[in-house]
């Protein structure tokens, strides 16, 4: 059996550098994560472990953070959410990723244009929850379903960061083919990470027969990876470990493709990457080909 890695998968620089910050806060019994951290149990574990308060997602703006630090994770908030935290009194550890900032930016800056701001994402996410939260007039759009005419003068798009190119360019051609008379500006929000993971994976699905996506169950990005999987007519196992992967499901198949999540941190991977080796050599006597 061949095991192939995608040549981009894994924990992208922001929620890299959030966790270093977390991991570098000597006196976590004073702070609470505003959120997760990081879409990964083993993780936020290891912070809890390490004595940190911890607010829920969907306990955001309704609980009262005990501790007098708030840690914002890197899917950032609102302005409007950040100001009230500051007035209660409370100091911020801003772990908010530059490309999550960028992405509010833009939507700010379409919004003063005059535009009515369509925000390519999940609705209820955190993420696009702190995008549309400075806005005064906005509509999320999940799917090319969901589209329709406006009437508008000015429509300004922008993407939740780790929405699936593909879907985007649907969505926005649809937008534009339901809104002609309207002046559209379309900023492009998807972040680096998510595209080069995404071009790795549609590569990786081409050379093999089945997929393994490392990843918090509760991660956008992971469930979108092993969602083109699906799309592409290959089977696929979402795993949050080594210890989730199924040998009789592994060993249907002469090929098989890693990737993970921006998330999953890299000894997650090498784990279940280890196990697939391990699994593999179990059900073939004979030496058996390993690719990386
Ligand atoms: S997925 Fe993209 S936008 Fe989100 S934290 Fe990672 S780099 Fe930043």
């Amino acid at each position: 059996m061949r095991i192939v890695k995608a040549t981009a998968m894994g924990m992208c620089f922001g929620v890299r550098d959030a966790l270093e910050v977390a991991r570098s806060i000597e006196n976590p019994g004073d702070v609470t994560i505003y959120g997760e951290l990081v879409h990964n149990e083993d993780v936020m574990r290891e912070l809890d472990d390490r004595g940190f308060h911890r607010l829920g997602e969907s306990e955001r703006g309704r609980s009262i953070p005990v501790t007098p630090q708030i840690m914002i994770t890197a899917h950032g908030i609102c302005k409007l959410e950040r100001l009230r935290l500051i007035a209660a009194g409370y100091r911020l550890i801003d772990t908010t990723c530059p490309l999550v900032k960028r992405a509010h930016d833009a939507a700010r800056a379409l919004e003063k244009m005059g535009c009515l701001v369509l925000v390519i994402g999940r609705r209820g996410h955190v993420e696009v929850d702190g995008i549309t939260g400075d806005l005064r007039r906005f509509e999320v759009v999940e799917s090319v379903g969901e589209v329709r005419r406006y009437d508008e003068r000015r429509i300004g798009i922008v993407c939740q960061t780790t929405t699936p190119p593909a879907l985007a360019n649907e969505i926005v051609d649809r937008i534009r083919f339901m809104n002609g008379g309207s002046d559209i500006q379309y900023a492009a929000t998807i972040c680096r990470p998510t595209l080069d993971r995404q071009a790795a994976v549609r590569s990786l699905l081409n050379q093999v027969e089945a997929l393994v996506v490392v990843g918090g169950k509760k991660s956008n990005n992971t469930r979108q990876l092993a969602e083109m999987a699906r799309n592409a007519g290959k089977p696929c196992a979402l795993v949050q470990g080594a210890d989730e992967l199924d040998p009789a499901w592994v060993n249907q198949f002469e090929s098989i493709g890693l990737t993970a999540g921006t998330s999953t941190p890299d000894k997650i991977i090498e784990d279940v990457y280890r196990r697939l080796l391990a699994i593999a050599a179990d059900h073939e006597p004979e030496p058996f080909r390993q690719v990386i």
